[in-house]
């Protein structure tokens, strides 16, 4: 395949990719819509005969709720993350396999999403005028506590892990670790091979469990110099605190987002036909002003991510003093995950949480001109 080729079937798989995310958001959108005015009410008055106990009707109202809402959007899902992923050779993913990390994310997210619900409805019932700061408050105690168990039961409850144990390049690491919070202890190969063709790498964790996960996509198919870069710009989020950053950042931003669904519930729960905004049925109104919010937060989001992104890279840059083995690195990385190295300016604010790889290739070239490397 020819590199014009390479970029235009990179071109329409992202075209592709954020139409079907469009679609899913907005039906999403329909759907809590539609659950907040007529739907919600319906449930409640469904529900109301199983039980006396307003928890077990909190849990089957949920419970619905929730399935209503995955299966309106499943068929869109699945084409987003299934057939279009196969479709451009991204996915080695069978459908069995498919649907056991789906039924793994429903359990996860299940759990996590009842015990929330949970602790909302008592603050509501508990302390309507209020409930909103104790709300923020869990929601930051939410953030940590994942911070914690992401690198222990997370990562390998979807994936095979394994100890790093790259000889030719542990020398490389142990010099790009001195005096840094990362041992080549917490280094850890993850088998994404098993389900996508592309090449990653993260960091996570907090405190004793801070982690960098590199891909065995990557290390099958980088040179040592292009998987230094790539690992020291994952050091580079750890050293320059970005984790802790997100926290602050996603902290602030649920006191206002949950301060704004106060409001909207007081105003208008009753106004739509709910018995008070504490009712149960008022829940899909709940989590639709959620959603709107996480939708105008999102280029926010995204522009301070590119931001510490862009930070990662030069920290990487620093050193490493790669400047070439960073440009093949990325360039591998767009060929390798079909990424649009120049896309539209506004869609990459919009939905960019990474520099556009065309613009991380620019700036590696100027830092090198400018620090007179090479
Ligand atoms: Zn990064």
């Amino acid at each position: 395949m020819t590199t014009s080729e390479t970029y235009s079937e990179a071109k329409v798989y992202e075209r592709k990719k954020i139409t079907f995310t469009i679609y899913i958001v907005l039906l999403d959108i329909a759907y809590l819509l539609f659950m907040s005015v007529i739907g919600g009410k319906w449930l409640a008055d469904f529900t109301a005969h199983l039980s006396s106990n307003i928890w077990i009707l909190l849990f089957v109202f949920a419970i619905i709720f929730g399935l209503g809402a995955e299966l309106v959007s499943f068929p869109l899902k699945f084409w987003l993350s299934y057939v279009i992923e196969h479709e451009f050779l991204l996915s080695n993913q069978s459908i069995n396999e498919w649907l056991v990390k789906l039924g793994k994310s429903y359990l996860i997210t299940s759990i996590i999403g009842l015990v929330f619900i949970a602790a909302i409805y008592f603050f509501l019932w508990n302390y309507s005028s209020y409930w909103w700061v104790f709300a923020s408050v869990l929601w930051i105690f939410f953030s940590i506590i994942s911070g914690f168990i992401v690198t222990t039961f997370i990562v390998p409850f979807f994936y095979k892990v394994s100890p790093f144990t790259n000889f030719s390049l542990q020398e490389r690491f142990i010099r790009l670790c001195k005096n840094t919070k990362i041992q080549l202890d917490n280094i850890s190969v993850v088998k994404l091979s098993k389900e996508t063709r592309k090449a990653n790498a993260f960091f996570a964790g907090i405190g004793n469990t801070k982690r960098v996960f590199l891909a065995d996509t990557l290390i099958d198919n980088f040179n040592d110099d292009e998987i230094e870069i790539v690992f020291a710009h994952e050091l580079g989020h750890c050293q320059l605190n970005h984790l802790f950053k997100d926290i602050i950042f996603s902290s602030i931003i649920s006191f206002i987002a949950f301060f704004i669904c106060h409001i909207v519930l007081v105003n208008l729960a009753k106004l739509l036909g709910h018995a008070s905004f504490t009712a149960v049925s008022a829940m899909p109104l709940f989590f639709l002003c959620l959603t709107i919010i996480s939708l105008c937060i999102l280029p926010i989001q995204n522009c301070l991510s590119r931001h510490l992104e862009k930070e990662a890279d030069e920290y990487a840059l620093q050193n490493t003093n790669k400047t070439d083995a960073f440009e093949t690195a990325f360039t591998k990385l767009a060929i390798q995950n079909k990424a649009n190295i120049n896309p539209n300016k506004i869609i990459a604010w919009l939905f960019y949480s990474h520099p556009p790889i065309k613009d991380r290739i620019e700036f590696a070239k100027s830092w090198s001109k400018n620090h007179s490397i090479n």
